[in-house]
């Protein structure tokens, strides 16, 4: 038992007055490639974390549900499986729940799929830094879905549990999101990153163990303040280019990864700036994902990060989403000759970049990042290695997909 399943045993015992039926556990995830494109039918590739959320849980009789967070103040928040099941799922009927509102939304989402689901109490204590790109939120949600699945004998796959979880960010937390955080915290497996299509659902696990290299993710410990406004801006922008030039072709083209570059190169003459770079992004940062995705079948590192550079470049030059910080902090990791190759990660203005380094020189990675960036931001970042982890549905299907 790890000091966070032993924290959250406690936190549950000394709550509710008994040891807990079982404890289990949901990784957070980082994207490695494929930024920004989730909502223009894109391939991203990101994997799931040995850093997570972590519950302690065990079913009630009575219908009540009593959930208290080791990370959060405020003592355990209290509702009524019936109550909420009747519960309308709008941001406005959950805000009162707090951070709860996230397993609250959950349990409301199975409940309207007609999933026989009663009490329960559950404690909860995160790994993860929270509200920095790396997907607590998402990482809550499914942890959520294991719990009741397990507590009550639920038939539910994988990826239902992500597009449930989904429903339950968007619906009842009121966050707009796209389906990749959700999927990956529930599908991810150790050693691999996740290919998948967020336009069909399509996906595929593709070997992700550095070996001699490691991941790092660094955390900027900026707010991303912009994120929120510029996100809805850059879908909008990509929205009215795919209008001006998916009619271009025959057939016509519904989303704008379904463009290749040799092809979006015949028509981009059409498109204004700054629809122009932005459309180009999204081009070929799905071409780039499917690149990765070769780099790793065939275990080149090196050339999985050359493509994380040339992500980061476009991500900063075409799509405009990354900012002083970011910037700053992948350029400090490239100025260091162990580095194979570093981008923002995320939503961006703030959070998280990873690199790739050698892991021999890890520690010296760490330090001369971290002195880099204090020097030129003024506060200091937060490095932390990563390594991947399982999650909770990703043995469960057959394993035709790997
Ligand atoms: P991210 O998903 O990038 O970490 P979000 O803002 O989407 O950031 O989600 C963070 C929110 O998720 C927290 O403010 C809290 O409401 C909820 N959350 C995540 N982890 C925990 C936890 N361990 N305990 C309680 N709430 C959590
Ligand atoms: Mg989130």
């Amino acid at each position: 038992m790890n000091k966070y399943e032993s924290e959250v045993c406690s936190v549950f015992e000394a709550r509710f007055g008994h040891a807990p039926a079982r404890t289990f556990f949901a990784p957070g995830r980082v994207n490695l490639i494929g930024e920004h494109i989730d909502y223009n039918g894109g391939r991203v590739m990101p994997c799931s974390l040995s850093l997570g959320t972590y519950a302690a849980a065990s079913p009630r009789a009575d219908g009540r549900i009593r959930l208290v967070s080791a990370d959060m103040r405020g003592g355990v928040i209290e509702a009524d499986i019936g109550a909420v099941s009747a519960l309308e799922c709008r941001p406005e009927c959950f805000s009162g729940f707090g951070w709860a509102a996230y397993p609250l939304g959950v349990a409301a989402k199975l409940a309207s799929r007609s999933h026989s689901i009663g009490g329960f109490e559950m404690a909860v204590c995160g790994s993860l830094p929270r509200g920095s790109g790396l997907s607590s939120s998402a990482s809550l949600e499914v942890l959520t879905c294991a719990v009741l699945k397990e507590l009550f004998g639920l038939t539910l796959d994988g990826v239902s549990a992500s597009l449930l979880s989904l429903e339950a960010e968007r619906d009842c937390a009121g966050v707009n999101c796209g389906i990749m955080d959700q999927f990956v915290c529930a599908m991810g497996r150790r050693g691999a990153a996740v290919l998948l299509d967020t336009h069909t659902l399509e996906y595929g696990y593709f070997p992700f163990d550095p070996g001699e290299n490691v991941l790092l993710i660094m955390n900027t410990k900026k707010p991303r303040r912009l994120a929120d406004s510029k996100y809805n801006e850059r879908r909008a922008e990509c929205e009215e280019a795919l209008r001006l030039i998916g009619g271009l072709f025959e057939p016509q083209k519904t989303a704008l990864c379904e463009i290749t570059p040799e092809e979006f190169a015949s028509v981009s003459a059409v498109l204004p700036e700054p629809l122009l770079r932005r459309a180009r992004h999204a081009v070929t940062e799905n071409r780039r994902t499917l690149e990765a995705a070769e780099a790793l079948e065939a275990g080149d590192i090196a050339r999985l990060g050359r493509l994380i550079n040339a992500s980061h470049d476009s991500l900063r030059d075409d799509y405009e989403v990354t900012g002083r910080a970011l910037d700053t902090i992948v350029e400090a990791a490239r100025s260091h000759p162990a580095v194979l190759g570093a981008r923002m990660t995320g939503a961006g203005f703030g959070g998280c970049a990873i690199a790739i380094a050698e892991r021999s020189a890890a520690e010296d990675v760490i330090a001369h990042v971290s002195a880099l960036y204090r020097s030129r931001i003024g506060y200091d970042c937060e490095i932390y290695t990563a390594e991947t982890g399982d999650a909770p549905f990703g043995k469960d299907d057959n394993d035709e997909n790997c």
